[in-house]
């Protein structure tokens, strides 16, 4: 199974990924991660992914590509995976022909995202900054958002409540993807 997570940064993905990897017995995989190991490396690459990811914006459609495209070749994601973090523009979701089963939109408010990272323990990333994340859900609102249309004109979206607790969202992934019960 190929599942596709997206939500704001503090819906829950890395969480829910997690747990449904777990239940799965798929790998999960997240832009975000291997955006932020890319960024350690004293490359010009690495530099340019540093300064953008630290300003909240989006790394570039056609590199996102070319490493996620480089990613899930490798063979332990031959048999599915549970990917989050992309696509998250028009431009990415339409060049991914990768015969995705559904995507998962976690929604919480921009709200009770805020909040939620403001009390999130592991706050040494350099891109958590509240400038940074104010970005990111503009970010969201105006190039993500129309990504979920996308996924729905196809029938392919499933909307979660991700407000509820751990366990409830879990359970309602789970009945959308069709693995419920
Ligand atoms: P995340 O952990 O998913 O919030 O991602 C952290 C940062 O990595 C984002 O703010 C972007 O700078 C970058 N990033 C992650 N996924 C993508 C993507 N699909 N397209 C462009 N940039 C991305």
């Amino acid at each position: 199974m190929k599942l596709i997570l997206i939500g704001i940064q503090g819906a829950g993905k890395s969480t829910q990924g997690n747990l449904l990897s777990e239940k799965l017995g798929i790998p999960y995989l997240s832009t975000g991660h291997i955006f932020r190991e890319l960024a350690r490396e004293k490359t010009s690459l690495g530099r340019y992914i540093k300064e953008v990811m630290n300003a909240g914006y989006l790394i570039s459609d056609e590199k996102t590509l070319q490493i996620v495209t480089e990613y899930l070749h490798r063979p332990e994601y031959e048999n599915g995976y549970i990917l989050d973090g992309f696509p998250r523009t028009i431009a990415q979701a339409e060049a991914f022909k990768n015969g995705i089963d559904k995507v998962v939109y976690l929604k919480v408010s921009d709200r009770e995202a805020l909040w939620r990272l403001s009390y999130r323990d592991d706050n040494n990333r350099q891109d958590e900054t509240l400038t940074a994340i104010r970005k990111r859900i503009e970010q969201f609102n105006l190039l993500t958002k129309p990504v979920l249309d996308y996924y729905r004109k196809i029938g392919k979206l499933v909307e979660v409540n991700g407000e509820s607790s751990i366990e409830e969202v879990f359970q309602s992934i789970l009945e959308g993807i069709g693995k419920g019960g």
